[in-house]
């Protein structure tokens, strides 16, 4: 279950609570107010609060920039300016928190984004719940031939069924032995703080994640890309979309420049004028390594 009954109750309590308030509020944000949005088979995603919208973005860049600014008057464009131009400090002016659960070893990728602020259920007060991240069928691919840190095809048939009943077998097991280590039946009982490293890395914990939506979009050009771990991936995905809602010219500005657009090299730009004039460009003349070379062409052949 994403969502426990007690925090489902907190959170229908919380919901009854509406105030008038003189911040600005994003309508497109207070929809996903409180709501869970499931990820992964137990997991989830809620926004418990955020601060500033779109307008909060231009609203500080108008501080430095001032009345001048008439090229770049409206807030779209203002907004399109300040992404392509890498100024950063404007969308840090707006902030969102999160509740999430995930498995361990997703925040274990998560917690490698310094520039959030969290705090983590804890295992050594609390009691961890039976649930695991057993992976959809579909999900479960064979090591990549070509890439190391990749996927290839899904496993098939009996392999594949053998691998979904040690998953369950086995964090069952040590599920089991987790309870059996905890208990004071009849015996001391182990602290949790100890007992809990037998479990394994597919163990579903919690965290509130607070950051700015600067680094948000910078976690989301890392998590949301094709080369993330689809199970990071899918959470950055449920992100991104509430984050669409909350500041649409911001999230529509990083689609383009960032997640859709490329950074050329000195040198790469250099061919792609030499091609412009109709020179013939390779590799060997490039100038570039082959695997800048072939990077160089999955950007140009992407291009519509
Ligand atoms: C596809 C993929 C594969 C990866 N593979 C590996 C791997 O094999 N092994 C591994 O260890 N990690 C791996 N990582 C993690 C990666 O190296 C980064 O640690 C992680 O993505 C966090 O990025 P970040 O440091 O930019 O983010 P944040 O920590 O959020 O930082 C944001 C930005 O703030 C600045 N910053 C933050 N802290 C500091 C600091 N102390 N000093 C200077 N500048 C700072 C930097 O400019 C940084 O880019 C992988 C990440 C991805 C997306």
């Amino acid at each position: 279950m994403p969502l426990s009954p007690d925090q489902q109750a907190e959170i229908t309590e919380a919901r009854k609570d509406t105030q008038p308030t003189l911040r600005a509020t994003a309508p497109g944000m207070e929809k996903h107010l409180y709501t869970a949005h499931p990820v992964l088979d137990h997991g989830f995603v809620r926004v418990v609060d955020y601060m500033g919208d779109d307008a909060a973005i231009t609203q500080a860049a108008r501080v430095s920039y001032g009345r001048g600014t008439k090229a770049v008057s409206n807030d779209e464009g203002l907004i399109r300016y300040l992404m392509r131009h890498w100024h950063s400090t404007p969308f840090e002016m707006c902030e969102i928190k999160l509740h999430v659960k995930l498995p361990v070893f997703v925040a274990r990728q998560w917690i490698r984004h310094r520039t959030a602020n969290v705090n983590e259920y804890s295992a050594r007060y609390s009691i961890l719940d039976r649930e695991f991240y057993i992976p959809a069928r579909d999900s479960l691919a064979a090591q990549s031939a070509t890439n190391n840190q990749g996927r290839g095809e899904a496993l098939e048939g009996a392999e594949a069924q053998r691998v979904l009943d040690w998953l369950r077998e086995d964090s069952n097991r040590a599920y089991d032995h987790y309870e059996a280590m905890i208990s004071t039946a009849g015996q001391q009982g182990l602290a949790r703080e100890l007992a809990r490293m037998n479990l394994p890395a597919s163990i579903y914990t919690q965290w509130y994640w607070k950051t700015d939506l600067h680094n948000l979009l910078h976690f989301l050009r890392l998590r949301a890309d094709s080369h993330a771990q689809y199970e990071i991936r899918v959470y950055a995905e449920a992100i991104a979309a509430i984050t669409a809602d909350w500041v649409p010219f911001a999230y529509k500005a990083h689609q383009d420049y960032r997640m859709g657009g490329a950074t050329l090299s000195a040198g790469a730009l250099d061919c792609v004028r030499r091609m412009l004039k109709g020179e013939e460009v390779t590799q060997e003349n490039s100038g570039m390594s082959k695997g800048e070379w072939r990077e160089f062409q999955g950007v140009l052949g992407e291009r519509k």
